[in-house]
């Protein structure tokens, strides 16, 4: 896949980011947690490992959340408005960025659903990609 740049920002429009590098995969996650964090049957996030990143606007404003009992689920998002955004690691080893957050069509499609087992009995249906019980196995 090619380079791309993504570039987003919150409901209330204060935070805006940009992040470029090859995206590895987007997912749509039924597990509990992005259940509870995005209000909604699954997450949608796209997962690189950036090239760049950068906070546009409204860095000041980010807040971030992690589960107590969670080996490295966090959630950043707008102290103002509470939408979900970026997570960047310090070392820009890894990002994953909510795809709901993004203000333009990613050049990636959505990989894999993954933790299936956990979905609600109310979200979507799998469509034409594949499906992970939990985590998707190497490949
Ligand atoms: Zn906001
Ligand atoms: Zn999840």
């Amino acid at each position: 896949m090619s380079q791309s740049t993504f570039s987003g920002s919150c409901l209330c429009g204060s935070v805006r980011y940009e992040i470029s590098g090859n995206p590895r995969s987007f997912y749509h996650c039924h597990c509990r947690r992005c259940r509870k964090t995005t209000g909604t049957g699954h997450a949608s996030n796209i997962i690189l490992k950036p090239e760049a990143a950068k906070w546009l606007a409204g860095e000041e404003l980010l807040e971030s959340f992690k589960v107590p009992d969670a080996k490295r689920f966090r959630t950043v998002f707008c102290s103002n408005c509470g939408s979900p955004l970026p997570r960047i690691a310090p070392d820009l080893s890894l990002a994953v960025i909510p795809a709901g957050s993004l203000d333009e069509s990613p050049a990636i499609d959505p990989t894999a659903r993954i933790f299936w087992e956990s979905r609600a009995n109310w979200s979507c249906d799998a469509g034409e990609i594949p499906v992970w019980a939990e985590y998707p196995e190497e490949r």
